[in-house]
């Protein structure tokens, strides 16, 4: 069950580089149209377990994104925006941890990003805000601590794809149904990881009033 909303997950889609800088620290270009992967549902975790982090990875690095529930069905094309904020049920912080050794392996390669994006424990998410206190989509406040530290800031106002368009877009080209989340990309200040860190990330409702907290630790796999 999704902590917040009482349904059960389904699909866990993700969108990468969604915000220019972030896009620019890694050394991508700027995307025309969505970049678009899933994580299998055993990396979801909720009600602060660690991640965990194996062997097979040497660099594992987060991602704090603002992570998008679908409580109704939604398909076709010719989508509007209303439509599409209609079949939001909330929103919650995530972090889409991420072995960018791995990646980049199979970036260079050309093979798919499953390994790297879905182990096990990758895709921590806090409990949800509901839609009635969601505010404007486009100005949620998202913010990550590593260690008491601020490492990434930003806010869905710097969006190049903002919520409804990306939400418009999985629609036509997959279906979107209640328990589909929607891992919406990163801001800038992604890096590594490593046992022992102490995690501390926020989301914020558009108007400030309404937040939710994932507050949890990074340990060895073992
Ligand atoms: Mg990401």
């Amino acid at each position: 069950m999704l902590p917040g909303l009482g349904f059960p997950v389904r699909n866990l889609f993700c969108i990468g580089r969604n915000y220019a800088e972030h896009a620019r620290e890694l050394k991508n270009e700027i995307p025309t149209q969505p970049v678009v992967f899933t994580k299998p549902t055993g990396a979801l975790t909720s009600g602060g377990e660690p991640i965990r982090l194996p062997a097979i990875t040497e660099n594992a690095h987060h991602e704090v994104e603002v992570v998008v529930a679908i409580g109704s069905k939604l398909n076709g094309s010719g989508l509007t925006p209303e439509d599409c904020i209609r079949a939001i049920a909330g929103i919650a912080v995530g972090i889409d941890v991420t072995a960018r050794d791995l990646q980049d392996v199979a970036k260079k390669k050309g093979l798919p990003w499953t390994l790297a994006k879905g182990l096990a424990s990758f895709a921590p998410v806090s409990d949800f805000i509901p839609k009635s206190e969601v505010g404007a989509l486009d100005r949620l406040q998202l913010e990550l601590q590593v260690n008491g530290e601020t490492r990434q800031s930003g806010s869905t106002s710097d969006m190049l794809f903002p919520i409804p368009a990306l939400i418009a877009y999985l629609a036509e080209n997959f279906g979107l149904d209640q328990g589909d989340l929607i891992f919406t990309g990163t801001p800038s200040g992604v890096g590594p990881l490593k046992a022992g860190d102490e995690l501390l990330a926020r989301v914020t409702s558009g108007d400030g009033k309404h937040h939710r907290i994932l507050d949890i630790s990074v340990v060895d796999a073992g």
